[in-house]
């Protein structure tokens, strides 16, 4: 297979930049129109970084986790629902990879997603269950070497644009809830029947919307690994980690707007430090703490990674979901402060101390799959956990 790399000899930075440019020119009309991100999807897969993660050997480019989390968040920084658009597709892309590498089918579709661009959404929330990832109600119905799916999905993001969606179900209808698979559902074998329209607060470009998914698929498209075994030892961090770097993002262009408001100011008085100066070192003090929770994350899932007989361990959970209440929260926070700083230049809608888009796409971070969820879970694993101090 012809390994396809970088595009016309362009670096990765390079390809990276052109997309977020397309993300930041459309980012207000996204947001205001609550449509999805079209442009920057075009530009995503011009320069091929649909599929910068799939193996070389399968014609990809063999982007690590570090890399992937980088353009999370530089998109995340122009367009929050852009970032989060290409952190979903990741997600599902990690998936593939990471269990799919053995068998016929799904080598297929990550040389078609080398080939064609392809987008991947996901469908784990359902009617009934909520965000609890690790439960069905749905079942898959084999028969013969086929099966049919029927879910109620109250948020499937972007599930108009998608090529596929990876759909959580009970393993059959006799399993326990918590007996789940992960099936890979192509367009033309799903039905999608809109039932709830996203109209949100924030993310408005990620077209969340609710569908009652009916889809008809081989039973070889189904990841081999028991859902619980993909959860644990991928999906789970893979998401915290880039979740947390679009959420990043969004606080680094809002801490750069307050930062060039209070420039502005001192510009206008040159010899006095404006009143919002020490509250940009606060807002600055707390990103800060951000990046380096992000960073520290990413090393030790890239060393895990790198040791062939390692695997994730409770130390490392707890960390990725510390990892993820840490950064939804503290986002917020960083976007708060900078709509102090600005003012009602941050409060109203346009200009270049606009802050009001920021401020309502990181709300979304700490729901998310809920914090709450996030912590009572965590709050189990502790009891076992020998040395909290540690992990
Ligand atoms: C921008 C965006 C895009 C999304 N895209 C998708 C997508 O593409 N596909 C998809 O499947 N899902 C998607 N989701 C849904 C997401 O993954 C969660 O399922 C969803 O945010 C949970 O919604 P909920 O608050 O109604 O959930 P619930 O999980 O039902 O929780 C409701 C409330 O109860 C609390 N709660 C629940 N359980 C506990 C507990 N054990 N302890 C304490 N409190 C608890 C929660 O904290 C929350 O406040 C998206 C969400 C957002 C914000």
């Amino acid at each position: 297979m012809k390994p396809v790399g970088a595009v016309a000899g362009a670096s990765l930075a390079e390809r990276v930049r052109v997309a977020v440019a397309a993300a930041a020119e459309h980012a207000d009309e996204v947001d205001r129109d609550g449509r999805f991100p079209s442009e920057a999807l075009t530009a995503l897969k011009a320069e091929r970084l649909m599929s910068v993660a799939v193996p070389p050997e399968m014609g990809g480019e063999g982007a690590s986790l570090g890399e992937i989390a980088w353009i999370c968040s530089e998109l995340g920084s122009a367009c929050a629902s852009a970032g989060m658009v290409f952190a979903m597709h990741q997600i599902n892309m990690a998936n593939l990879i990471d269990c799919g590498m053995d068998g016929a089918w799904h080598r297929e579709l990550m040389a078609r997603t080398v080939a064609e661009q392809l987008l991947f959404a996901s469908a784990t929330t359902e009617a009934g269950v909520g965000g609890d990832l690790r439960h069905s109600i749905c079942a898959v119905e084999a028969d013969g070497e086929r099966f049919t799916l029927a879910k109620a999905a109250p948020v499937i993001s972007y599930g108009e644009q998608a090529d596929a969606i990876f759909a959580t179900a009970r393993r059959d209808a006799d399993a326990p809830s918590s007996d789940q698979v992960l099936c890979v559902l192509m367009k033309d074998q799903c039905e999608l029947d809109r039932f709830v329209n996203w109209d949100a607060l924030g993310m408005r470009g990620t077209c969340s919307h609710g569908y009652r998914l009916k889809a008809e698929a081989a039973l070889e498209q189904i990841l081999p690994m028991p859902f619980a075994d993909i959860a644990a030892e991928s999906m789970v961090a893979v998401s915290h980690l880039l979740w947390s770097s679009v959420w990043a993002g969004v606080a680094s262009d809002a801490l750069a707007r307050a930062q060039a408001f209070v420039t502005a100011e001192a510009k206008k008085q040159p010899g006095s430090i404006p009143p919002g100066a020490a509250r940009l070192a606060e807002a600055f003090t707390r990103y800060r703490m951000i990046e380096g929770a992000i960073r520290e994350c990413l090393e030790r899932w890239e060393e895990m990674k790198a040791d062939s007989d390692a695997s994730p361990t409770l130390s490392l959970a707890l960390a990725m979901n510390a990892l993820k209440v840490c950064v939804s929260t503290t986002a917020l926070e960083v976007v708060d402060e900078t709509m102090m700083i600005c003012g009602l230049q941050g409060y109203k809608n346009g200009g270049p101390y606009s802050l009001g888009r920021h401020l309502r796409d990181i709300h979304s971070a700490r729901l998310m799959i809920g914090n709450d969820r996030i912590l009572s879970a965590a709050g189990q694993m502790l009891l076992i956990q020998r040395q909290p101090r540690r992990a």
